[in-house]
């Protein structure tokens, strides 16, 4: 189990992202909580202080090189080193192909797909210097490796993180840096909006009939920065409920 480690996670302030740093952190790792949304980072590290873990957060727009490169700086004169990052934060933008001007099509590539080439690059160079080895895990989809109607920006940001892992990983093996993804299915998080019907509807699309509940996606992301997950490399696992195996 990874345990006095320091993580990183983006996107720390709900869903995934926290149900993650609660798990890493009742793992014994020093948590950084990093998002946008302030006052939800505080909450989630508050709660982890709550119950005897340690956490601090980080305002960060991951879009950003220069707050991501921030962000790992801060991590290394909290906790001392660096050991890990959770590449999670996302947005999702639905609209269809036709409608897919620059800008919405640049908005969900720059939070989805640029943040995770930031934070493999500016995490595994400071892990490198620091002589730190560790875990990279980045958050893609099961829209990563098929296509959705109104997803053509995040089809092609997810499907570029599934590559980047693959490539992360041949890249930074020799320096005792693994590069995982996790492929979520419809996941039960603010990220959904409100749309009882929809809900339903992509509830449908599970094997058990239902949403994820958030904390299914932390446990597997909990379980690829640990040891017991040494010799999984490159690849990208889904946590689906079967999504991408029926219809
Ligand atoms: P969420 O909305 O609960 O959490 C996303 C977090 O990312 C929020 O706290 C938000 O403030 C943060 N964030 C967004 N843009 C940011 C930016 N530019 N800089 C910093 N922080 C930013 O949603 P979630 O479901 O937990 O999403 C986490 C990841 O899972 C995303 O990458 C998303 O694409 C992916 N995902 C989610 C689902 C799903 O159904 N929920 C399915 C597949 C993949």
């Amino acid at each position: 189990m990874a345990e006095n480690n320091v993580i990183i996670i983006t996107g720390g302030a709900s869903g995934i992202g926290r149900e993650a740093a609660y798990l890493l952190s009742e793992a014994g790792n020093a948590i950084v909580v990093a998002d946008f949304n302030e006052e939800g980072a505080k909450e989630t590290a508050a709660n982890i202080e709550a119950q005897g873990g340690k956490a601090a957060t980080f305002k960060v727009d991951v879009s950003k090189a220069e707050e991501v490169e921030a962000m790992v700086n801060f991590a290394v004169e909290t906790f001392g080193t660096l050991n890990g990052i959770f590449n999670n934060a996302g947005i999702g933008l639905v609209k269809p192909l036709l409608e897919m001007d620059p800008a919405s099509y640049h908005k969900v590539i720059d939070v989805d797909q640029h943040s995770v080439y930031y934070g493999i690059y500016y995490g595994a160079k400071k892990m490198v210097e620091l002589g730190a080895k560790g875990t990279i895990v980045n958050t893609a989809s099961i829209y990563g490796s098929m296509a959705a109607k109104g997803s053509f920006n995040y089809n092609a940001a997810k499907a570029a993180v599934v590559m980047m892992s693959k490539s992360g990983a041949l890249e930074l093996a020799e320096h005792g840096i693994r590069v995982v993804g996790v492929a979520p299915g419809f996941i039960d998080t603010p990220i959904l909006g409100e749309d009882e019907e929809m809900k339903k509807a992509l509830s449908a699309l599970h094997m058990h009939n239902k949403l994820i509940q958030p904390e299914k996606v932390a446990s597997v992301v909990k379980f690829l920065f640990s040891e017991e997950a040494a010799a999984i490399n490159g690849s990208t696992v889904a946590v689906d409920d079967g999504f991408l195996s029926f219809k």
